[in-house]
């Protein structure tokens, strides 16, 4: 069993409009833009991250907003709901800040003894707020939110798979243990984590798979402090059958990647250089910053971009 998985790290998914997207998390949830790229792949494409002062792993929201791909169909094989941490007390808070932006799929439930708001985000993506007692990371604060309310980076989030029995295994051999289970879903959580703690795991064998488009998650990363932690994790998967691709530089971290059994796709991503390796921390996600072996196609990109604010 692994020891150097720290919970998430970024959940990545896929939008629409990158100016709705980026109103969105930054107006309506208070998150702070930590940084406006693009796609490694695809470079007329942003990649926008979403998260608190510096992006630190475990708050880190980002998205590949494509202008006109159509929606995701939910289903299996995907994660369901990402889930962000906020102070117990809050959610009547959280209730009337989103109700009075027009937010969609607003719902209030208890699971495993938290308090949740469900909601939607501009793609029809599944979020909720969990009441967290002394969530002890520190929140962003220069979106109108303030330091009593605001999110503290993620909590969890939930895969919904066919069968849960091989990425039970799987989290299992990742270091997860699970910690509860009700109503159908088992709960696993890190210990020693950095806040980002739990998976929640939603069997529905009678589901169709999932069809991916705007509102879907496109894969889920778990942290590791740092590259050889990372090799480390990359040996044991590949030793026990795992394919898994080569370290890619992403630039503000290093990532491998995996399809598991329920068909989520898995990152792992180291926690440095970060997200201020390119600009001070007053300025962070503010300029357009371009993968060096895109830097030639900029006067290109800055026409072609969606202006975001
Ligand atoms: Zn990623």
């Amino acid at each position: 069993m692994l020891n150097q998985i720290k919970g998430l790290h970024h959940v990545t998914s896929m939008a629409g409009s990158a100016s709705q997207n980026n109103k969105f998390f930054t107006d309506t949830l208070g998150l702070r833009r930590v940084k406006k790229t693009v796609n490694f792949d695809a470079p007329d494409v942003y990649h926008l991250y979403y998260g608190d002062e510096l992006g630190t792993p475990g708050s880190v929201m980002t998205y590949f907003p494509f202008p006109h791909i159509a929606k995701g169909r939910p289903g299996t094989g995907e994660v369901g709901t990402t889930v962000f941490s906020v102070p117990q007390g809050t959610l009547s808070y959280w209730s009337d800040r989103l109700g009075k932006a027009g937010v969609d799929g607003l719902k209030a439930d208890e699971a495993f003894g938290e308090k949740r708001l469900h909601f939607a985000g501009p793609d029809g993506d599944g979020f909720a707020l969990v009441e967290v007692k002394d969530d002890a990371r520190a929140a962003w604060t220069g979106n109108g939110v303030g330091a009593d309310e605001a999110i503290r980076g993620f909590h969890s989030a939930s895969l919904r798979l066919r069968d849960e029995g091989a990425t039970g295994e799987l989290l299992s051999f990742m270091g997860y243990e699970k910690v509860d289970e009700k109503d159908g879903v088992l709960r696993f959580g890190i210990p020693g984590g950095n806040g980002a703690d739990f998976i929640d795991v939603e069997t529905m064998p009678n589901i169709s798979g999932a069809r991916l488009g705007a509102g879907s998650v496109h894969h889920i990363a778990f942290a590791v402090e740092n590259r050889a932690k990372q090799l480390e994790v990359r040996k044991a998967l590949m030793d026990t059958g795992y394919q898994v691709t080569p370290v890619i530089d992403r630039d503000y971290f290093w990532a491998i990647y995996f399809r598991t059994p329920g068909g989520v796709l898995f990152e792992i991503a180291t926690n440095e250089p970060g997200f201020d390796r390119d600009e001070d921390t007053a300025h962070l996600g503010e300029a357009l910053k371009l993968p060096t072996q895109h830097e030639h196609l900029r006067k290109q990109l800055e026409e072609h971009l969606e202006p975001i604010a």
